[in-house]
């Protein structure tokens, strides 16, 4: 048996070069065909197309694996009781689709009929939420956000004294997240502009977007329990692209003492396929080198970072499209297993589905830099757009798209894309 992570594979079905999703890749989504929105299942991207593994379920062919105690899963609206079968159902799942998939296979190959029952141009279906978000935190894990960040809001104190030393977080929203393509509305609120006495109440003048990556909990933890940096991973389903919407000026009047509010749980938005942690096994990585040295809970060994290349595009009404960012997962200073055993290091359980999304991903290089506040530096420095207009903060209109992958000798395993259209205040 030729594992699914093999770089050698390939399939049947067409994938271009450069494709995000290739035979190695084989993420996770949920979708219904055009017409027929209610009707949501369980699929899994190859090249342009979805796979749906309710139909692979009917016609058999999980049927032999024992790790799949419950095959009406896949007929689920979202991943959750999938994912609650455990990594080994994961893993036999996408070995055996990787197996029906692999070019030699003549199963489904070969027979028209099947194929147009278990294959859907991706064009064609509608993707939804892959799944139901109970628990959503954001970390605050790229040293260089945060130093940017602090610099602007604080500049005689950028970073707080525990940045380096615990994963800094706070619990977010859950009930506004949604899926890539679904409008987000301009958020209304109180700000106090710096040439006013007072606060005033209108439409945000600053909302912005935040470059992040979030894991999704694949296993649950009892109340009390805490999860060790050498467990973590193995309680991590899979990541998404994840663009943490922001109301710059509600955020900066609003955030003292206890963090963001209104500024943040208007909309988050997420890409729809999740990316397993098996397909990006071979592009792990190191992460920064952390000094001061940190407790001994927060320590680990190997590789914990992933190198996964991220581009922000912004595409104004015009139809004007300009990458304003370019970014990698791996500068983060913490990572998905230092982050998952803060958490709950103090008992704090998860639940299968919950978010921990990474924070603002920005580099050293002003083009690096994860969110407008960062690259405009407030609104001072304006990007100029093909279409001559001058980009400080989201323009009404303005759409979003968050790109990423990773990409190491031939070997292509992307994410697709998180895309939201800014619609105006109500
Ligand atoms: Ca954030």
């Amino acid at each position: 048996m030729i594992p699914a992570n093999h770089p050698q594979l390939r399939s049947w079905i067409e994938v271009p070069q450069n494709h995000d999703f290739p035979i190695q890749n084989l993420p996770f989504g949920i979708f219904s065909t055009r017409g027929n929105p209610n009707n949501k299942r369980v699929g899994v991207a190859i090249g342009d197309y979805v796979l749906d593994l309710s139909a692979v379920a009917e016609h058999g062919f999980f049927n032999d694996l024992v790790e799949l105690t419950d095959l009406s899963v896949f007929y689920e609206s979202y991943l959750n009781p999938f994912i609650a079968l455990g990594q080994s159902a994961w893993r036999a799942t996408r070995q055996r689709i990787s197996e029906l998939l692999q070019h030699d296979n003549p199963t489904i190959r070969d027979n028209a009929d099947l194929q147009k029952e278990l294959l859907f141009a991706q064009k064609e279906v509608q993707m939804h939420l892959p799944v139901q978000i109970g628990d959503y935190t954001d970390f605050y894990s790229s040293l260089e956000h945060a130093t940017n960040v602090g610099s602007m809001f604080r500049p005689d104190n950028p970073l707080f004294p525990n940045w380096k030393h615990l994963p800094v977080a706070y619990h977010g929203r859950a009930s506004s997240i949604v899926v890539s393509g679904t409008p987000i509305r301009r958020p209304k609120g109180q700000s106090k502009p710096d040439y006013s006495e007072q606060p005033i109440f209108g439409a945000s003048r600053s909302v912005d977007f935040e470059l992040e990556v979030a894991f999704v909990i694949g296993k649950s933890t009892e109340l009390g329990q805490s999860i060790s940096v050498q467990e973590a991973e193995n309680h991590i389903f899979g990541l998404l692209l994840f663009n943490d919407w922001s109301a710059r000026d509600i955020q900066k009047w609003e955030y003292m003492p206890l963090g963001p509010f209104l500024g943040k749980n208007f909309a988050s938005s997420v890409s729809p396929w999740i990316v397993t942690l098996d397909a990006l096994e071979p592009f792990r990585t190191a992460s920064p080198k952390q000094e001061p040295k940190v407790l001994p809970y927060l320590q680990f060994e190997g590789d914990k970072a992933f190198d996964i290349q991220l581009e922000v595009w912004v595409r104004a009404e015009s139809g004007a499209e300009k990458l304003v960012c370019q970014s990698n997962f791996k500068y983060l200073y913490w990572n998905m297993a230092q982050q998952l055993a803060h958490h709950t290091v103090n008992g704090c359980n998860v639940n299968i589905g919950d978010l921990c999304a990474s924070g603002t991903i920005s580099g050293k290089e002003p083009n690096s830099f994860g969110s407008l506040l960062e690259l405009t530096w407030g609104g001072k420095n304006p990007i100029l757009m093909p279409d001559g207009s001058e980009l400080r903060f989201l323009r009404d209109g303005d759409t979003v798209i968050m790109r990423g992958y990773a990409q190491k000798n031939g070997l292509r395993i992307g994410f697709g894309e998180v895309a939201n259209q800014l619609l105006p205040a109500l």
